[in-house]
């Protein structure tokens, strides 16, 4: 199956900052769980890794607990955020030069270019007959696009799967159904999007492309054609700057005209300011016939163009970007807040309400309570103390510990452990004996380095 576009390459600053962009990303996406960083006490030493069996999220010295994956959440928001904000300042930026689909897109091409030269000689080639060279070239294109797309999902299944264990378990074919099934996916939708359906997975699948018209505005910058200087097109005296070579269009990698106006699959990728640029320079004719900016900005240009021929492209903060800035500071500071204060053992107490409290036959009041306590420290808590106060002469029994009534009962818990247990609460009944409430305050102390301390409330009557 061929391709119907056939990108030609560019040099040129927007090119230059891609390659950077997506080499970076490519670190990322198939290098970046090797990243290690020491937690020491049995715990995974990936930097980041998302252990969904155990509901974990490791992000270097970051430990999200099952209890806290509300941060995932917010991560999540703050994300949605950014991108409006970067939509509605910069377009579809976001496409151009960082979405994993894009960045795939690229290094395909870029291997088409390497191993079957550039768009001329693509074109020729996939107009011939089938022949040794042909197939050699085609063959070793669709090997190393295979070996890059399984890196691509093995990068990915990595953040998700202790990435030292997966390349083990890949070798000794014993990835579990679940990985396997992933990497799988992973590789052959990246062969199959990246390879083939390129353009047609931003215009057809991907919704961001839909709702960016929502987000953008005159201030937005974008990749814009100043027709005003550009029209009519030709190479007579007569014409404007457009001498209708067509460089812009087999620069891009989605196959559309810029010169029509801005048009749903642009990603704004610059790759045709670059190629017009190059156009623009031979010509000695000011640069930026094509450029990134805003129609407001293409105006003023327009209006004073006998005088300067640099655009002036201001950024402008409208009532909406600072209104998507307010809330993306307000979650993010919500988010660092969180984390910075964030509780380094989690302790809950719930009050057992089918029997508010009990008379024993030796005349002591009974109340039943749950515990749950979870060592987030990364090192082993072996004097964790549960007792109380508020109630003078209280005795608590903690049922997975033993028997016994004591003032105080204490545990031991290696990090990341967990306990749950039914807790009795006694009291003597001549302390309440002549009390007219119906409960008492008090509080529920768990003591380790720092101390946390619950209240909850102890019924004598009904
Ligand atoms: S590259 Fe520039 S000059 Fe050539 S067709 Fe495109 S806009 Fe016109
Ligand atoms: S029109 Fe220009 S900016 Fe838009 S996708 Fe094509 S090359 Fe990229």
């Amino acid at each position: 199956m061929s391709t119907a576009i056939y990108p030609q390459r560019f040099n040129g600053k927007y090119r230059a900052i891609k390659d950077i962009v997506a080499s970076l990303l490519l670190f990322i996406y198939m290098g970046g769980a090797w990243v290690t960083y020491e937690r020491g006490y049995g715990m995974p030493n990936q930097a980041i890794l998302i252990d969904l069996p155990e509901r974990k999220a490791y992000l270097f010295g970051i430990i999200i607990w099952p209890d806290e994956l509300y941060y995932l959440t917010f991560l999540l928001i703050l994300g949605a955020i950014g991108l409006f904000i970067c939509t509605t300042l910069f377009g579809r930026v976001w496409c151009g030069y960082t979405c994993p689909h894009t960045t795939m897109v690229d290094v395909f091409m870029m291997v088409e270019r390497v191993l079957q030269g550039d768009r001329n000689a693509r074109i020729k080639l996939d107009a011939e007959e089938m022949s040794s060279e042909k197939f050699i070239k085609k063959s070793l294109t669709h090997i190393v696009w295979i070996v890059l797309s399984f890196l691509f999902g093995f990068g990915w299944v990595g953040y998700f799967y202790d990435v030292k264990l997966l390349s083990v378990d890949v070798l000794n074919f014993k990835v579990t159904s679940n990985g396997l099934l992933w990497l799988l996916t992973l590789t052959f939708t990246t062969y199959v999007f990246a390879g083939f359906l390129r353009e047609k997975v931003c215009v057809y699948m991907c919704p961001y492309g839909r709702f960016q018209s929502g987000l953008i505005d005159n201030d937005t910058i974008l990749v814009t054609y100043h027709d005003w200087r550009g029209e009519p097109r030709g190479k007579d005296e007569n014409s404007g700057d457009c001498i209708n070579c067509y460089k812009c269009v087999v620069a891009c990698p989605m196959g559309i005209d810029i010169r029509n106006g801005l048009q749903m699959p642009c990603i704004g990728c610059g790759l045709c300011v670059d190629a017009c640029d190059e156009v623009m320079s031979k010509l000695e004719k000011p640069r930026g016939l094509i450029e990134y900016t805003s129609a407001n900005a293409s105006k003023i240009l327009q209006e004073n163009w006998q005088h300067s021929k640099n655009t002036v492209t201001k950024m402008v903060l409208s009532h909406k970007v600072i209104l998507y800035c307010g809330v993306f500071l307000i979650a993010l500071c919500t988010l660092m807040g969180t984390l910075i204060f964030k509780k380094p053992i989690t302790f809950q107490v719930d009050k057992e309400n089918l029997q508010l409290f009990t008379l024993t036959s030796d005349r002591n009041i009974r109340n039943t309570y749950n515990i749950y306590i979870l060592n987030k420290i990364p090192k082993p808590q072996n004097n964790l103390c549960l007792s109380i106060k508020g109630l003078p002469n209280a005795l608590l029994n903690v049922q997975a510990l033993g028997s016994n009534y004591e003032k105080q009962q204490c545990l031991a818990l290696k990090p990341g452990e967990s306990f749950e247990s039914q807790v009795f609460v006694l009291e003597p009944y001549e302390d309440f004996k002549n009390a007219t409430q119906k409960y008492f305050n008090f509080d529920f102390i768990l003591q380790s380095e720092d101390s946390f301390s619950i209240s909850s409330v102890f019924y004598v009557k009904k």
